[in-house]
C-alpha cells in the first residue's frame, strides 16, 4: 500500500502548544490533523501536516527524547517528507534540554548534519535579534520567564542557552541574512556547514523575515521553532493559504465552556461571560475536596440551561482565592481534583448532548481530552492567535454514535480576548 501523502510531520512538546503550531499551518493552507500521543493506527488520506502532541517539555531529557524517538517513527511511517520539533516560544528549557537532546536525537535518527532553531512567533510579540530572545520589548531573561516554576529562562542569548545543551556547535544567522534573501539565508548555511555548525539559531523579528526563511528550509530533514516558522513553509509544498484548509463538519448540537483556567486572561473572561447575562456555574474545590458530587450536580443545574446556552462551568478563581485553597489542600492535589471533576463535567456535557465544547486551561484541556476518549482532532479556523476550533469523533462510551463528532478547541491560559467564551461560538455558527 502506498504511504498517504503526509508533507510535514511535526512533534510538539506540549498540549496546547500543538495547537499554536496546528493554527499557524492551516493558515498557511495546510490540511491538519493534530493527535494526542504518539497514535498507534496509520494516518487517513487527505491529511498534509501532523502534530503529534507530547507532554515532553519538563519530563527528564532521557524520557522527552524516547517519546520524540517514537513520534518521529510514526511520522517517517506515514512518509512525512520534513520534521518539524517544535517548542515554546520562549524556549522553555531547564539546564539539562530538553530542545538540545531532542533536537541532537532527531539529528541523529535522520542523518542530519544541519538544522536551525528559532522561537521567533512576531504575531505573539516575541523576536529573535542578534541570537538574543525578546518576549515584547523585554529580553527573555527580564520578562518575568527568569521566574518561571518549572523552566526559568535566566539568559536571553540563545547561542549560549542552546550550546548549553548540545555537543554540536551551534551558530547564528542574523538579521541582516534574514532581512536580505532567502537565497542569502542559504549561502549562510552552507557557509556554517562548512566550518562545522551543526544548528543555528535564527534571528527573526517580522512574519516577512520567516516567509523568507521559509524557501531556506526546503531541503532541511528537521527544522526546530517555536510555532512561528511554520508561516513559512507551506510555499514549499506549493500550497498557499484557502479557506477550504480550515474547514470542518458543520457544527450542531449544545454550547458549553468548561474552565479551569485561573489566568488573568480566562478570569477577565469568565467575568465578561457572566456579565453578558449566560448561564455560569463556580465550582467549589473544598466542596469536591469535602466528597462532595460536584460534578453531578453541576450537570443537574446544566441540563435545564443547555438550550438557552452557552453555558460555562468554571473553577477559575483569582489568585489570592486559588493560594488559599492550595494552602488548605496542596496545589497539586488541589489541581489533580480540580481536574478530575471539570473532567467529569465535560463528559457528563457531551453525553447530555453539547456538541461545541470550549475548554479554558492547558491541563484543564488535557484532562477533558483523556476523559472524552479523544485521540484525534482535525484543526479548523482559527477563534484567537493560537487557538483554533478542532473536530474530534467521538468514541462510542463518550456519547457519540456514529458518524457524530465534537467541535471542541482547546483555549490555553492567558490566550483569548475578554469575550472569548461567547465570540468562539460565533466564528462556528
Ligand atoms: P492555565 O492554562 O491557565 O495554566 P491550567 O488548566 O493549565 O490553566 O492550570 C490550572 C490549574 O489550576 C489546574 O491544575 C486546575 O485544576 C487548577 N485549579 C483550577 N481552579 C482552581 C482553584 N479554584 N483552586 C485551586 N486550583 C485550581
Amino acid at each position: 500500500m502506498t504511504p498517504p501523502r503526509l508533507l510535514l510531520g511535526c512533534i510538539a512538546d506540549d498540549f496546547t502548544g500543538a495547537s499554536d503550531l496546528a493554527n499557524n499551518l492551516v493558515r498557511s493552507g495546510m490540511r491538519v490533523v493534530q493527535t494526542i500521543g504518539v497514535p498507534t493506527a496509520p494516518l487517513g488520506a487527505g491529511v498534509d501536516a501532523v502534530v503529534v502532541a507530547l507532554k515532553s517539555r519538563t519530563n527528564p531529557a532521557g524520557q522527552a527524547v524516547a517519546q520524540s524517538l517514537a513520534a518521529l517513527a510514526w511520522l517517517q511511517a506515514q512518509g512525512a517528507q520534513q520534521i518539524y520539533f517544535k517548542y515554546c516560544s520562549t524556549f522553555d528549557s531547564t539546564a539539562q534540554g530538553n530542545i538540545g537532546p531532542v533536537t541532537e536525537a532527531l539529528m541523529d535518527a535522520l542523518g542530519a548534519d544541519f538544522t536551525i532553531a528559532t522561537p521567533a512567533f512576531p504575531d505573539n510579540n516575541r523576536t529573535v535579534f542578534k541570537g538574543h530572545l525578546f518576549a515584547g520589548d523585554a529580553l527573555l531573561n527580564e520578562s518575568g520567564m527568569q521566574n518561571h516554576p518549572l523552566t526559568p529562562m535566566t539568559d536571553a542569548n540563545l547561542v549560549r542557552v542552546l550550546q548549553a545543551q548540545v555537543q554540536r556547535v551551534v551558530g547564528l544567522i542574523d538579521y541582516r541574512t534574514v532581512a536580505s534573501s532567502s537565497e542569502a539565508v542559504r549561502e549562510r548555511i552552507a557557509q556554517l556547514r562548512a566550518t562545522g555548525v551543526g544548528v543555528a539559531v535564527v534571528d527573526a523579528i517580522s512574519n516577512d523575515d520567516l516567509m523568507r526563511l521559509g524557501p531556506a528550509l526546503k531541503d532541511m530533514p528537521l527544522v526546530t521553532a517555536g510555532s512561528g516558522v511554520a508561516i513559512g513553509l507551506a510555499q514549499n509544498f506549493g500550497i498557499s493559504p484557502s479557506l477550504e484548509a480550515s474547514e470542518l463538519p458543520p457544527a450542531s448540537g449544545w454550547k458549553a465552556v468548561v474552565s479551569g483556567s485561573c489566568s488573568l486572561a480566562t478570569n477577565r473572561q469568565v467575568q465578561a461571560f457572566i456579565t453578558a447575562g449566560w448561564p455560569a456555574l463556580a465550582l467549589d474545590p473544598l466542596r469536591m475536596a469535602n466528597g462532595e458530587d460536584v460534578a453531578t450536580q453541576a450537570l443537574a443545574w446544566a441540563a435545564p440551561e443547555l438550550k438557552d446556552g452557552p453555558v460555562l462551568v468554571y473553577s477559575s478563581a483569582e489568585s489570592a482565592a486559588v493560594k488559599a485553597i492550595q494552602q488548605q489542600l496542596g496545589a497539586e492535589s488541589a489541581g489533580a481534583l480540580v481536574e478530575r471533576t471539570l473532567a467529569a463535567v465535560a463528559q457528563g456535557l457531551v453525553a447530555l448532548g453539547v456538541r461545541q465544547l470550549v475548554v479554558a486551561g492547558g491541563e484543564t484541556s488535557g484532562a477533558c481530552v483523556q476523559a472524552l476518549g479523544i485521540t484525534q482532532m482535525q484543526i479548523g479556523p482559527q477563534i484567537a492567535p493560537g487557538v483554533p476550533w478542532c473536530f474530534a469523533q467521538l468514541p462510542e462510551e463518550a456519547g457519540g454514535d456514529s458518524g457524530r463528532g465534537l467541535h471542541i478547541t482547546l483555549k490555553s491560559g492567558n490566550f483569548g480576548g475578554d469575550d472569548f467564551f461567547t465570540h468562539a461560538f460565533t466564528t462556528l455558527a
